[in-house]
């Protein structure tokens, strides 16, 4: 399953003043001294890395602006981390996974997290088997949201910096089913998930200038920091070059979702506020910023902190089944191959994760061409004999999964992947970095939170720039190069330089 390789950074070329001004703003990464992360960088509240904006070099001037480190930077160090300006779970991916709205975090207890997990699959049963200890174990605490919308809180803190940020608008809990922003997230979550970020970002924007006592002038302001980041409208840059569209379908669906919902968010939002009007006055700012998303986001994978435990209770003695006493005597034969309810689950879960979990659950499709999925387009011709066919074919697909897991040792089901939180994420940093097929730093969530972390994969040099890869760099040359056409520009990194001067030589 393709995770870190997959990542879609955009190098954005802009003057490095103005990368200034936007994390200032933003309190993404301020530039020159160190400081630690704190919970509090949820608030967005400027915290500051040891990396900054490139000299004017002749080398930048090209590429526009990137990062480079401003001191020695060690082999595997983590050298900066990173709250995201706004992250969305995926839709599909939060009926396996109940997290934080706003740090990630796996929320509640094991228990939550399992029901979630298995509630509504082919393997619901597992829920009546499990020791009822292994339900108990607390991951984070839980808070969900007063107004009875659904969405969940690993804590008050994160609670109440949502709220401020963003949900005090964009709550749906106290509203009917055609209350226009409740038809907004639908379409969001039938069309494309970064509507809902758009929504946030319109909700943060407002919710920033209001907070210092700001007007309609500082929504502006915002706007423009953003745009810093923009190459195109969301129709622009969500067809890759090169790629032909024959009848244009992906794009005239991609615009009647923007009108759609650009009306919706406007009823939504507008009367809320008056500080909405300028994010109101045409659907340019929504289709950029969507655009920006498209470039510039990167996915937020968190590993599933259930694997883990699942490893430590093969250590265990096996608990009783629905008891909290862990007092058996006799369960000296401690180990994994003597842990039948340990079993049982890592083969529910397996085979969860093979029948039900999929690309929407990640959202790493495979392929970037197709806008609309065929499954839905020919819903409608579909026939009973059909249906009766695909159930057949359904159930036989089921079984043989269910054979194979049946087929595993201990050890096997250990070693299969849970399922972990995927989202989508728009970091200003992570904007700023330029791509290279020798890539110096890579980021990864270590912390079970949305805090992007970047570590060197190899030593760098003050003054050097860092690179991350937005494609798979270990691909032949002309992959490569096809592949980052969605990216719109020519690597000319030393690899590919390298590498074309060799394809040069054996003409
Ligand atoms: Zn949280
Ligand atoms: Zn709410
Ligand atoms: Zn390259």
């Amino acid at each position: 399953m393709p995770s870190s390789s997959s990542v879609t950074l955009c190098a954005t070329f802009d003057s490095p003043e103005r990368t200034a001004q936007l994390q200032d703003d933003f309190g993404a990464a301020r530039f020159g001294a160190a400081s630690r992360s704190s919970k509090r960088d949820l608030s967005h509240s400027a915290h500051q890395a040891k990396f900054g904006t490139p000299p004017c070099s002749s080398a930048f001037e090209e590429k526009g602006s990137g990062l480079v480190a401003l001191r020695n930077v060690a082999a595997g160090e983590v050298f900066h981390s990173e709250w995201p300006f706004c992250v969305v779970q995926h839709p599909a991916n939060s009926a396996f996974i109940r997290a934080c709205t706003r740090c990630c975090r796996f929320a509640g207890t094991c228990g939550l997290q399992l029901a979630t997990l298995f509630s509504g699959t082919v393997e619901e049963a597992v829920l009546n088997e499990l020791p009822s200890v292994w339900g108990q174990e607390k991951l984070s605490d839980v808070v969900e949201c007063p107004q009875g919308c659904g969405e969940v809180y690993c804590g008050q803190e994160c609670r109440a910096a949502d709220w401020k940020d963003n949900h005090n608008f964009m709550c749906v809990g106290p509203l009917d089913d055609d209350a226009p922003l409740v038809q907004f997230k639908q379409l969001a979550i039938e069309y494309a998930d970064t509507l809902l970020l758009a929504g946030k970002v319109f909700a943060s924007l407002v919710n920033r200038a209001q907070q210092r006592g700001r007007g309609a002038e500082a929504v502006r302001e915002g706007m423009n920091e953003l745009m810093g980041f923009t190459q195109g409208k969301w129709d622009d840059v969500a067809r890759p070059a090169g790629a032909t569209d024959e009848h244009g379908e992906g794009e005239t669906l991609r615009l009647q979702v923007l009108a759609e919902a650009f009306e919706l968010l406007k009823a939504a939002l507008l009367p809320a506020s008056p500080l909405f009007a300028p994010l109101f006055e045409s659907d340019e700012f929504l289709s950029r910023l969507l655009g920006m998303f498209e470039r510039n986001n990167i996915d937020v994978e968190i590993q599933s902190p259930l694997k883990q435990l699942c490893h430590s209770w093969a250590q265990q003695p096996p608990p009783a089944a629905s008891s909290s006493s862990s007092s058996s005597v006799g369960a000296a034969a401690a180990g994994p191959a003597s842990n039948p309810a340990l079993r049982r689950l890592l083969e529910a879960k397996t085979v969860v994760m093979r029948y039900e979990w999929d690309e929407d659950e990640t959202g790493n499709y495979q392929s970037t061409a197709a806008d609309t999925s065929p499954d839905d387009a020919h819903m409608d011709e579909e026939t009973e004999d059909d249906d009766e066919a695909d159930e057949a074919a359904d159930e036989q697909r089921l079984a043989s999964i269910r054979e194979d897991v049946r087929n595993l040792t201990m050890e096997q089901l250990l070693a299969e992947e849970w399922p972990n939180f995927h989202g989508t994420a728009f970091f200003p940093s992570v904007a700023r970095v330029n791509h290279s097929c020798v890539p110096n730093i890579k980021m990864a969530y270590p912390r079970g939170t949305c805090e992007v972390c970047f570590g060197a994969l190899r030593g760098i040099s003050c003054g050097e720039e860092m690179s991350t890869s937005y494609i798979d760099s270990e691909a032949p040359r002309d992959v490569r190069q096809t592949n980052l056409l969605e990216y719109g520009f020519v690597c000319r990194c030393d690899k590919c330089e390298s590498e074309a001067a060799r394809v040069n030589l054996r003409r």
